[in-house]
């Protein structure tokens, strides 16, 4: 039976309401619930690209990455699940113009600077990262070794799992109806199953934040958008180890899953929509464009297709933190395709902000109060 009283009410099962649990729980807050209106993992970390990278073009995501890397390093130890394990396999994106060189050059600059080994590489060097590469357009490359991927799937189970050990209350098929609050404070949550006081409440529902602020009359701009993802058959396993971007051919990104699969998706985008079917414009999209960057691929075929939600906000970053309207209202949703990559260090620093009032990380880039005062901050590079 569920709790009706927790410390904690965390809404939404996905890498952002697990991790945040986990590390919540990590510094002895024990009466934390987690409520998820379907199943974990099922709204966007199931359907993700798997993708984790640390070239980002401005400080505050690199140091934010930066620390996800370390501890995606670490987690499957730290859940007792070594089977998940970080695949440090690589990102490459390849560079097709001037303009764009001279903006990897300076973001690899800025990665190198906080402490991140990417490097500008040539054609030929891609190429012997990735040997079936056409490499007729390319003029540049950027490579970092320890960006990669990791399975989502193994880190969502590992850590409820991990979570339900240390006495963690994970409530599937329990949708969140209304956030309780009188006289500015957060008092719980309404439940399809129930009532639970709470003193404090974590929005961690993604692209479906929104609904939670506009009843609560707040103003922040997240909204749904469908994107895709495929995979292929398997083939000859090591042959495409990196995850290989390519904003040229219609933003590509894909990289070969452990067993031997393709999976990847490009920038084409519906919305803003809650319709997640998946579209024919965007297969034949996928394969014109992933076909250009590696012609081999022609002789593989697709075996799944689906669609995802990208929960995006204006400029293409998060908004995380604390909202001041409403005590013991915490948000941490808009994650546009970066998501995954980033939960172990926005679940740390808000774990540290909900337990101590402040982070050490670069929260403030985050502030969910930054387009009412009008600060877009510079876009992210947006694909996985
Ligand atoms: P979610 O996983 O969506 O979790 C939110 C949960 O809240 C859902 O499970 C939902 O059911 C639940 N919920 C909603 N409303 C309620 C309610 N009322 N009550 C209870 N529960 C509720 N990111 C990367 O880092 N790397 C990638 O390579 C990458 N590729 C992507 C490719 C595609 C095609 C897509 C669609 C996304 C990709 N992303 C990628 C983005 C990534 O999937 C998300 O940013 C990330 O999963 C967000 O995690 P989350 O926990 O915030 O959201």
């Amino acid at each position: 039976t569920m709790k009706n009283k927790v410390d904690i009410a965390i809404i939404g099962g996905g890498i952002i309401g697990l991790y945040t649990a986990f590390e919540l729980a990590k510094r002895g807050v024990e009466n934390i619930a987690v409520y998820e209106k379907r199943y974990i993992g099922s709204g966007s970390t199931f359907r993700c690209g798997t993708g984790i990278r640390q070239q980002f073009g401005d400080e505050a995501n690199i140091r934010m990455m930066k620390r996800s890397v370390e501890k995606w390093t670490t987690l499957g130890d730290e859940m007792d699940f070594p089977k998940f394990k970080m695949a440090k396999t690589g990102y490459l994106f390849l560079l097709y113009d001037e303009e764009e060189v001279k903006t990897f050059k300076r973001n690899v600059a800025l990665q190198n600077s906080l402490g991140v080994p990417s490097k500008v590489i040539t054609p030929e060097e891609a190429k012997e990262i990735v040997p079936t590469l056409d490499i007729s357009e390319v003029i540049a490359a950027t490579f970092n070794q320890t960006d990669g991927k990791a399975n989502p799937f193994l880190a969502v189970y590992g850590l409820a799992r991990k979570l339900r050990k240390m006495g963690i209350e994970i409530n599937e098929y329990t949708e969140v109806k209304d956030i309780i609050v009188k006289d500015s404070q957060v008092e719980g949550v309404r439940t399809t199953k129930g009532e639970i006081k709470a003193d404090i409440v974590l929005n961690a529902a993604n692209a479906w934040a929104k609904i939670f602020n506009e009843k609560l009359g707040l103003n922040i701009p997240i909204e749904p958008y469908k994107h895709q993802g495929i995979v292929s058959e398997p083939f000859k396993k090591g042959e495409i180890k990196p995850m290989v971007v390519s904003f040229k051919y219609g933003g590509a990104y894909f990289t070969q899953k452990a067993n031997g699969g393709l999976i990847g998706g490009i920038a084409l985008k519906y919305g803003p929509t809650w319709d997640l079917t998946p579209t024919y414009e965007f297969l034949r999209e996928v394969s014109r464009n992933f076909t250009r960057i590696i012609p081999a691929l022609k002789h593989i075929s697709i075996i799944r297709q689906w669609g995802g939600y990208y929960a995006e906000t204006p400029d293409h970053n998060a908004v995380i933190g604390k909202i001041k309207e409403i005590e013991g209202y915490y948000l941490a949703a808009g994650f546009s395709g970066h998501g995954f990559m980033l939960a172990p260090a926005v679940a740390e620093g808000m774990a540290e902000l909900i337990t101590k009032g402040h982070t050490s990380l670069p929260f403030d880039f985050y502030d969910p109060y930054r387009f009412e005062r009008g600060e877009l901050r510079e876009q992210a590079v947006q694909m996985g």
